[in-house]
């Protein structure tokens, strides 16, 4: 562990779309403290307790040091070497014995956090040649990339709130006070909402929770789970019915309009009231402050993506943007002009492909842009028959307490015959694997927030060096997936020529984006992930081009600023995004208004006496924080909050421990009274239950709390995305005693 300076260290956290700057000090070769790096352009010293404990996570004993080899219960240390060659005798004995359509890969939102791994994940994912792709997508954001694709022809292409220019911010199942921004990057979204409200602007939530963004805005309008798009029907239908539908510039770039009034013609909000549990008169009153704000910004975030209706729902927050003059404008929704747009690297999703790209093996469930519904990953485990998974490779993924069903997925893991994990823990999931492959720590390597500054309406970027040397020998991340990909297509391991094939990745991004390969390798001839940023950013829209235009900025130039350079602002640039066949924004995709029916049905049916949701935690990144002592400290946190009445009703007082059922499990949880909820639904923070048998989180493991996904029945999902539906699930309660689960 060599460290590579002794002066202050500047980098950014990696670990959520904040991208807060910090400062590190060291001594005696360890991190003697992380504050907040005033100086940093973006984040101007703001930080949250996760990004301070940097050195914790870095520090931690039970992190990965080298590959690991697992001989029936025990695990050994091994070399590179010895575990690729591991990796090939297991991935190999698969595809003979069963073919390659019995590989699957499972892969973590915390690839996003990892320089190399993130920028190789798509290669190793081409070489390896795996059909069966698991993500975490399918349980966050998938109906939001599909309602982007098929409105505006590229999942990616996601419009952010301008909250710093709005004068109305609307909040539908989001929490920055937890969760800080998500697929929405801002330096302190409280402290922007605080600042709108200073400026005479408001903020408003609808979320079944009173989180705490609802209590530091103007109003808190609390719904039932899963009634978000009947709610935004609502909305829509009060904008056509009252004559407040305007395009603005947009309305020649619109298509579907006619459509959309249609549909809501049949929504009024006395309709779909009793169903949201919201007044009919809040509903109209919404839609009117929406309409007269000067400007408003309407975001939906992951509760309205992982719920029955999530596609929906997040669909229809572009439409009442699109419906108001709010996209596509300041102090609306606006799309990032990011200064290293990695995306455009790649072959884009063809906007005139069809979304569905093939079905499951066992329930037939359509796969959405490329990927299985997480949901479906048990039974394609579990289920006999050809072409059930045999081999997986997860990255950076914690699918036993991350996806549905998560009882059947530890089951599934424990039963395969080759299992490989790219990550920095033996935790719940990967204490099923054969072989871990450890990635480098966050110190260790550099960092660039390549999936933060898409969602970003300010232009900038900040490039951290790595503060730690990897131990000697260690092999690159970028290596690993490149080497890991090319084992699962077929190669030997000690045939793999990882220059040769670096080179042709390389190239094959220079002919994307228009530049000669031969230019870019003589300008950053070594291999790896620091030359693909590099051709990012001379690429992106304030690049030099390799020289084609001077004055314009390349990786060294931002080397050279530690604390980061900001270049410009979002602006209003429709032309520049929409890439649908037909050109326009696509208003009223019928792939979307299929769904419709469905939530029909659900209008008329009885309402579950109690539903659980999850939430997200301030000092929790999902699963994997809680090896960090520090975050850990204080009042347990893994609780059931229930409304007073319900728990009144139950014979439940604080700290009682409750047995929640579901169609799918029980398990027993303490309880948390408050009226923070709406009546009739119950919460469980996620990423919990760390006492698994085998995994080496010694910190966790004293802090276990339980796995709300044990509850989340697999069969549900958001129809037309695949998504998982982890908020909203009918349960049952009942006291408990202790011993009860
Ligand atoms: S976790 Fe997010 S908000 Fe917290 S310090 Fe890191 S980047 Fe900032």
């Amino acid at each position: 562990m060599t460290l590579l300076t002794t002066d202050k260290h500047y980098r950014v956290c990696p670990f959520c779309e904040g991208m807060c700057g910090v400062e590190i000090t060291t001594e005696a070769g360890r991190v003697k403290s992380v504050r907040p790096d005033r100086d940093n352009v973006w984040s101007r010293g703001h930080v949250c307790p996760k990004g301070t404990t940097l050195g914790e996570v870095h520090h931690d004993p039970d992190r990965l040091r080298s590959p690991m080899i697992r001989e029936g219960n025990q695990w050994r240390k091994a070399t590179w070497d010895e575990a690729f060659e591991r990796c090939e005798t297991l991935l190999h004995g698969v595809r003979e014995r069963h073919g390659p359509e019995a590989m699957a890969a499972y892969l973590g939102n915390m690839i996003a956090k990892c320089f190399g791994v993130n920028r190789y994940t798509g290669e190793f994912l081409k070489q390896a040649g795996i059909a069966n792709i698991f993500s975490s997508s399918t349980v966050d954001q998938q109906p939001k990339n599909l309602a982007c694709q098929l409105m505006y022809g590229d999942m990616w292409r996601i419009p952010i709130p301008d909250l710093d220019r709005t004068d109305l911010m609307v909040i539908f199942g989001g929490n920055p006070a937890a969760s800080k921004g998500s697929i929405f990057s801002h330096p302190n979204v409280m402290q922007g909402i605080a600042d709108l409200r200073k400026r005479g602007g408001r903020a408003i939530v609808v979320d079944p929770r009173r989180t705490g963004t609802a209590k530091k805005a103007d109003q808190w309008i609390g719904i039932r789970p899963g009634t978000d798009a009947a709610f935004l029907l609502g909305v829509v239908h009060t904008l056509f019915d009252e004559k407040r539908v305007r395009l603005g510039h947009l309305e020649p770039w619109v298509e579907g309009a006619a459509a959309i009034e249609a549909l809501a013609a049949d929504y009024p909000p006395e309709k779909i009231a009793e169903f949201c549990g919201v007044e009919p008169g809040v509903i109209r009153t919404l839609a009117r402050d929406i309409s007269e704000a000067p400007s408003a910004a309407v975001y939906g975030r992951i509760g309205l993506c992982n719920q029955e209706f999530g596609t929906l729902a997040s669909w229809l927050i572009d439409v009442v943007a699109a419906l108001t003059g709010n996209l596509d404008r300041e102090g609306g929704l606006m799309w990032s002009r990011e200064a290293a747009p990695h995306l455009k690297l790649s072959p884009p999703y063809p906007s005139d492909a069809p979304v569905i790209t093939g079905y499951t093996r066992v329930r037939g469930a359509p796969k959405v842009l490329g990927q299985s519904p997480a949901g479906c990953f048990a039974e394609e485990m579990n289920e006999p028959g050809e072409g059930r998974i045999r081999g997986l490779v997860t990255v950076a993924a914690n699918p036993a307490l991350s996806a549905p069903s998560a009882g059947a997925v530890a089951d599934g893991l424990a039963d395969l015959e080759c299992m490989i994990s790219v990550d920095i823990y033996l935790n719940e999931t990967t204490r099923h694997a054969h072989v871990i492959l450890p990635t480098a720590s966050v110190l260790e390597q550099p960092h660039w927030d390549s999936w933060a500054w898409p969602f970003a309406l300010k232009s900038g970027g900040h490039y951290s060096p790595p503060l730690y040397e990897p131990p000697a020998g260690w092999c690159p991340d970028w290596e690993v997936m490149l080497r890991l990909g090319a084992i699962c297509g077929g190669a030997r391991n000690r045939d793999i020529d990882i220059a040769a094939l670096d080179d042709d990745y390389f190239a094959g991004m220079c002919r994307q984006v228009g530049i000669d390969p031969a230019v870019a390798m003589d300008h950053a001839p070594d291999p790896g992930p620091e030359r693909i940023l590099d051709l990012a950013i001379r690429t992106g829209p304030y690049g030099d081009r390799y020289g084609e235009n001077p004055g314009g900025v390349n990786l060294a130039t931002f080397k050279a600023e530690p604390h980061g350079i900001m270049l410009g602002e979002a602006r209003p640039c429709v032309e520049e995004v929409v890439t649908t066949p037909s050109g326009k924004i696509e208003l009223a995709p019928d792939f979307i208004l299929n769904d419709i029916p469905r939530l029909e049905k659900a209008l008329a049916r009885p309402q579950p006496e109690t539903v659980l949701v999850s939430r997200r935690q301030l000092s929790s990144m999902n699963s994997w924080m809680h090896n960090v002592d520090t975050l850990m400290r204080g009042r347990h946190r893994c609780t059931l909050q229930i409304h007073p009445a319900d728990a009144a009703r139950l014979g439940v007082e604080e700290g009682d421990l409750v047995r929640i059922a579901s169609s799918e499990n029980a398990v027993v949880a303490p309880a948390e009274i408050t009226g923070d909820l709406v009546p009739g639904v119950v919460c469980l923070p996620h990423g919990w239950g760390h006492d698994a048998e085998g995994a080496e989180m010694q910190v966790a493991r004293a802090h276990a709390g339980i796995n709300s996904n044990r509850l989340s029945p697999g069969s549900a999902l958001d129809v037309p995305s695949g998504n998982a539906v982890v908020n909203g699930i009918p349960v049952a309660l009942e006291k408990a005693a202790e011993s009860a689960a």
